[in-house]
């Protein structure tokens, strides 16, 4: 995809907007961009860098994340809403075309990540609470005060305030930026190895500094394992990735979210808004507390993968009632005129609080009492889903904490 049209080819020192970035490292990709740690010559600090693709298509929707991203920092001067701040956007024209670029505030690592180091075992009930309540705070503000609906949201695209791994930190780490194009790097041969035992290095000098111990290759820089126990860290959050979020008025596309936290009436197209975003978030609290996806559906020999999806839902949530079964444009391609699914016939009814107890091991209480939060957010129909800022009020997310 480094091609015309495609991405745009980074290397560390880089400089963007007229030398007011440099370029520090990459920190993630997508379909449509790079994510780049760039350095803020003009108010020293780092910044992520999102680097579109050039194609016309790209930068149609780059000027919409751009749009939209200046509508949350527009909405929230003081920055406590939750949700990621865009702080500068320009073009840049490299050998592939023109690129637009979004400059946003840096941020840590992302809940899916989170949970891989905790090997997908859950977090304790106290964190994911906590992160809960900024997910919350972060979805009110967006449908309530801005009314836009977010789309895709799931671990991926939440992202923590600071990273639990401070060596991958460069503020932690205590790091001096990379000011200029390291040696090597000039005739555009691959330096990455290079550059990275150079970072790694740093690092961990910095680190030993910090510490106050004598450099060695067991320091916190050297070994970029996370602490093993994610007791005591303040878990802070915020939302990221609005390329594809839509105002609630004016809905973009007719399939939207990623396929595991997809609402129910997104399947069936019977029109969605705010509240499928809250079926996404339901999914994410729950995978937070288990390690574990709340529905990874499958396609068989004769359903599909919706088919699936959607008797997994009942499986887990009770039936459909009829009316909303039978209400989408895609319903008859799933339901029969009674309301059941036409492929998949046999369905074994179990419960949110009895999985929770039976296959997660939580205790008979904790599981009562998250489920009665998570359950109502479950809601086949979305006009009775509780809004974000309904959830804030729950008894689940304010006690305990
Ligand atoms: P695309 O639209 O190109 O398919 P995407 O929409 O998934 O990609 P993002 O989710 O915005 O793009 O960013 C991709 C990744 O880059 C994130 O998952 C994260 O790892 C990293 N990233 C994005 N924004 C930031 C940020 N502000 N601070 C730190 N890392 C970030
Ligand atoms: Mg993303
Ligand atoms: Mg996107």
């Amino acid at each position: 995809s480094y091609r015309k049209g495609g991405y745009h080819a980074v290397r560390v020192g880089d400089s963007f907007n007229g030398g007011r970035y440099i370029a520090q490292r990459k920190l993630g990709w997508g379909q449509f961009s790079t994510v780049w740690l760039g350095y803020d010559t003009q108010s020293s600090v780092y910044v992520a860098m999102k680097i579109q693709k050039s194609a016309p298509q790209f930068s149609q929707s780059a000027l919409h994340e751009i749009e939209v991203l200046s509508a949350i920092s527009d909405g929230d001067p003081s920055n406590s809403k939750c949700v990621v701040r865009l702080v500068d956007n320009f073009k840049h024209i490299g050998p592939n075309g023109q690129h637009l670029c979004m400059v946003l505030e840096f941020l840590g690592d992302s809940l899916l990540q989170l949970t891989r180091y905790n090997r997908y075992k859950g977090l304790e009930l106290n964190q994911v609470k906590e992160i809960c309540r900024c997910i919350l705070i972060g979805l009110d503000y967006l449908h309530r005060e801005l009314k836009l609906i977010h789309t895709d949201l799931k671990p991926e695209n939440i992202l923590l305030l600071s990273t639990i791994n401070p060596s991958k930190d460069p503020i932690k780490s205590g790091m001096e930026p990379i000011l200029e194009k390291p040696e090597g790097n000039v005739n555009g041969g691959t330096t990455m190895s290079f550059i990275e035992k150079k970072l790694k290095q740093r690092a961990r000098r910095a680190a030993a500094r910090i510490s106050g111990r004598q450099e060695n290759t067991r320091g916190v820089g050297a070994t970029p394992k996370p602490p093993r126990s994610l007791e005591g860290i303040d878990l802070r959050c915020k939302i990221v990735d609005f390329g594809s979020a839509c105002w609630g008025d004016k809905p973009l596309a007719e399939e939207i979210q990623t396929r595991q936290y997809r609402a129910p009436e997104v399947i069936l197209q019977s029109g969605y808004s705010f509240p499928a975003d809250m079926w996404s978030f339901a999914c994410t609290a729950f995978e937070l507390a288990t390690g574990e996806m709340m529905f990874t559906p499958n396609l068989g020999q004769d359903y599909s993968e919706d088919e699936d999806h959607l008797a997994s839902m009942m499986e887990l949530l009770g039936k459909m009632p009829k009316k909303i079964a039978i209400g989408g444009a895609k319903s008859k391609d799933y339901f029969d005129k009674f309301g059941d699914l036409k492929r998949i016939r046999r369905i074994k009814y179990g419960s949110l609080d009895r999985l929770l107890v039976d296959k997660f091991s939580f205790s008979d209480s904790d599981a009562k009492e998250f489920a009665k939060f998570l359950v109502p957010i479950l809601d086949f129909d979305p006009l009775k889903r509780p809004t974000a800022q309904q959830c804030l009020q729950h008894p689940w997310i304010n006690v305990g904490v």
